[in-house]
């Protein structure tokens, strides 16, 4: 990096830079004053583009301007960052492209990441909001989400980077997606060992849930119930056969399971109102445990603790 004892006044040099490309999108631009160079790609920008949409690319330009690493002419910034990344974040920062759901997750990603790395406020936003729409915060919405087939399942492809930029409260819905997916799946995301503990931990405390609702809910609606005792009878013994049976629990993860309990099986026979209340109990349940997620995957306290939205 530049060192502030080199004469602003000293010919830039060119330095060996054998091995480095020419980017081949349009970010290479003629009348560009300022290089960015991430792995082996430099990308030629403008210095008034780079500052107005961040303070810190600013500080770095006015920074390596006393530098004499120089490429094409041009003062050079290197970055820590894939040539792909840096592709898509100088893309949507120039609106050659827009950052949408329809953009690979590969380039949401690098987005999300970039702009809070380099303080790019906009683009944040806009990436914040498409991850928001599918690591959701409340059981309503993450219920809502889980009839959209199409996207229900991206979300685990932002843990690593929510838990990066620090955006913790879409941590939970990511951590609790898991769970729906192979071992083989989640090694393919490449978490860090730090998230796979919290995953697996939260895994492990919450194979007690379904047990949990089964003897304590259960048990007290077919003991407070006066109408439909055989029904209820019937639903704790298969709720019960069901929870030694590990392909069907493993199967359904608690808040799917308990929802289904009330909606298939002897529970269909029930009378209006034992069906009512079961359903309200099961919803009572399901919204306690999606409070707890937050501490039963170690994140913090409550959801309050996760700081934002
Ligand atoms: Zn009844």
């Amino acid at each position: 990096m530049g060192t502030a004892t080199i004469e602003t006044d000293i010919k830039p040099k060119e330095n060996n830079w054998s091995g480095i490309k020419k980017t081949s999108s349009k970010l290479y631009h003629d009348d560009g004053n300022v290089i960015i160079i991430a792995e082996n790609t430099a990308f030629k920008v403008h210095r008034s583009v780079l500052s107005s949409h961040s303070y810190i690319f600013k500080d770095m330009i006015s920074q390596h301007s006393q530098s004499h690493e120089c490429y094409d002419g041009c003062h050079v910034i290197n970055i820590a960052h894939t040539s792909e990344e840096l592709r898509s974040f100088l893309e949507v920062m120039y609106s050659y492209s827009n950052l949408s759901l329809a953009s690979s997750l590969g380039a949401i990603n690098a987005i999300f990441k970039l702009s809070n790395e380099y303080s790019v406020a906009t683009l944040q936003t806009q990436a914040l909001d498409i991850i928001s729409n599918l690591l959701p915060t409340t059981l309503c919405d993450f219920d809502s989400l889980a009839k959209n087939i199409e996207q229900w399942e991206l979300g685990i492809h932002f843990i690593q980077s929510v838990n990066d930029c620090n955006a913790l409260w879409l941590l939970p819905a990511g951590l609790y997606l898991l769970n729906y997916f192979s071992s083989e799946e989640i090694a393919g995301l490449k978490l860090s060992s730090d998230l796979l503990l919290k995953f697996y931990r939260g895994l492990a405390s919450m194979t007690t849930e379904v047990p949990q609702f089964v003897d304590s809910t259960l048990i007290q609606n077919k003991k407070t119930k006066e109408c439909c005792p055989r029904i209820w009878k019937q639903i704790l013994a298969k709720a019960r056969s069901n929870l030694t049976n590990q392909n069907i629990v493993k199967a359904h993860v608690p808040l799917d399971y308990i929802a289904d309990l009330t909606k298939r099986g002897p529970a269909v026979n029930l009378c209006q109102a034992c069906s009512s209340s079961f359903k309200e109990a099961a919803h009572d349940y399901r919204e306690d445990l999606w409070s707890r997620l937050p501490s039963i995957f170690g994140i913090g306290d409550s959801w309050d603790d996760l700081g934002e939205p």
